[in-house]
């Protein structure tokens, strides 16, 4: 694919729930001047992110676009009257926020704007653990479940960007009695029972500081697995990509056994257990995977602009 690090230099911000990641450069190896600006309210947050680029490019690190994963929900329709706006949030103060336009207004240069999870899949994909597949899932489990899925080399998009992380799961029969599913929307879907937010609520604990006896892990890794298969024989992925500060290798492995056996060797690709370990993996980029595809929905908007995105580079926002 035509996507590799190249000399010119774009401006990212991963748009978080609780700190905006913002920086200037052109890939993983070239991410100069990373700033964390805590998510406040939108003016004075957005106020901090312009003065911070113009203050880049006042001190010669000019850029041609802006590129931004943001917490959702959003309006990616460019036909839309709202387009670039944060919707429907749940987040106080957030709630029909415009993004797209104002941050072109005040910067001077083409914005584009996904979902965290889509600029984190398309870094992955340039760069990362889904580098020359054409379908693969990005999935993070953070305070909230989010999934961003690329077919046929293109961002998937219906009429709204999907919601994965809101479809619904069995509730376990070795759920602890009293505990209620933390979605406000559905309860019992992805996010309502295997979220960081679930958990933190069902054990008073994050995961990573529970014993691997615990049987938040058994729990977890299950609901992840009944998740993580019905997303597999709907998308057929060639991979899963698993971030988010619940990940982790001890989660995944259980996870892999998990998807495994509810596979049930129906995909013949995936019927020995071994081909789970590069099936479901880690991202490759960590910590900055989300400013980084920033970053790359950044330059795939230069592309756009110029009618040079071929086919795997094709506009995110569909
Ligand atoms: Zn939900």
């Amino acid at each position: 694919m035509s996507g590799g690090p190249d000399r010119h230099c774009y401006a990212g911000v991963e748009a978080g729930g609780t700190k905006f990641v913002c920086a200037v450069g052109s890939g993983p190896g070239d991410l100069r001047a990373v700033t964390e600006i805590p998510t406040r309210d939108p003016e004075s947050t957005l106020g901090e992110v312009i003065r911070f680029f113009r203050s880049r490019r006042d001190s010669g690190q000019s850029f041609e676009a802006l590129g931004m994963g943001s917490f959702g929900p959003l309006e990616l329709n460019r036909d839309a009257a709202g387009y670039g706006s944060i919707t429907t949030t749940p987040k106080p103060g957030w709630q029909n926020v415009e993004l797209v336009d104002r941050l072109a207004g005040a910067l001077g240069v083409p914005v584009a704007l996904h979902t965290d999870v889509n600029a984190a899949a398309a870094g992955e994909a340039t760069w990362g653990a889904a580098r020359g597949l054409d379908h693969f899932l990005y999935v993070t489990l953070g305070t909230g479940v989010g999934v961003g899925a690329v077919v046929g080399g293109q961002i998937l998009h219906g009429v709204h960007h999907p919601e994965m992380g809101h479809v619904p799961l069995p509730v376990s029969p070795d759920e602890p009695e009293g505990f209620v599913p933390v979605c406000p929307f559905h309860c019992a879907c992805a996010e309502g029972l295997a979220s960081g937010a679930a958990i933190l609520a069902r054990w008073g604990r994050r995961l990573d500081e529970l014993p691997e006896e615990h049987p938040a892990w058994h729990l977890e890794a299950g609901y992840l697995a009944d998740f993580l298969a019905g997303l597999t024989l709907t998308l057929q992925p060639q991979r899963i990509i698993v971030g988010g500060g619940v990940a982790s290798e001890a989660l995944l492995a259980l996870v892999r056994d998990g998807t495994y056996n509810r596979l049930a060797g129906y995909r013949a690709d995936l019927a020995q257990r071994g081909s789970m370990a590069s099936f479901l993996v880690l991202p490759r980029l960590g910590q900055r995977a989300g400013v980084v595809g920033a970053i790359e929905l950044a330059r795939r908007e230069v592309n756009r602009g110029q009618g040079a995105g071929g086919t795997r580079d094709a506009a995110p926002s569909a």
